[in-house]
């Protein structure tokens, strides 16, 4: 099994906004299915296409596998929030391009979210809870924002601050 290697901050891809996919064809399939691969083998419940340093919008979901061995993957091009409601929640989120860093993320609870899926058809569907948040971050991901920019900026500075300190003692040039 082929997998992407997954981009770490600070790396400048993460802040890059990737462009609409035209059609979903089999190259786009092709990098939808190595996502998730690559999502899977990483253990994380998501991940855009920015993390593995492709400009396409395209993330990749499994929010069901936090409940059991079932995978239930979706995989969505050009993702839009469509609607989000009042309600708000928080959830503690991390990221797989900061690993080891988890911060308290306040979103709406509920939202619908309108995708290409992978027979490049128009989709529909609603999420709540973690799946919810989980899409939030992703379809975040696709414009260069990351879940610490959510966050206030003392938290934000002190989890940065962690984060290069970590990567520092693992020996990675930052
Ligand atoms: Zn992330």
């Amino acid at each position: 099994m082929e997998i992407y290697q997954v981009i770490a901050l600070p790396d400048p891809v993460l802040r890059a906004t990737a462009q609409p996919v035209q059609t979903v064809n089999d190259a786009i399939r092709a990098q939808m299915k190595k996502m998730l691969d690559t999502m899977y083998a990483y253990e994380g419940v998501g991940l855009a296409a920015n993390q593995v340093a492709i400009l396409n919008r395209i993330i990749v979901i499994d929010t069901a596998r936090r409940e059991s061995d079932v995978k239930k993957p979706i995989a969505m091009a050009n993702p839009e929030i469509i609607w989000r409601s009042e309600e708000r929640w928080d959830y503690k989120e991390g990221c797989l391009s900061i690993p080891q860093m988890y911060a308290d993320v306040e979103r709406p609870k509920f939202i619908k979210v309108r995708y290409v899926d992978e027979n490049n058809q128009v989709q529909e569907m609603d999420a709540g809870g973690l799946a919810a948040t989980c899409i939030q971050h992703e379809v975040d991901h696709l414009d260069g924002i990351l879940f610490i920019d959510h966050l206030s900026r003392l938290r934000r500075e002190t989890i940065l601050k962690k984060y290069e300190k970590m990567r520092r003692e693992e020996g990675h040039v930052l």
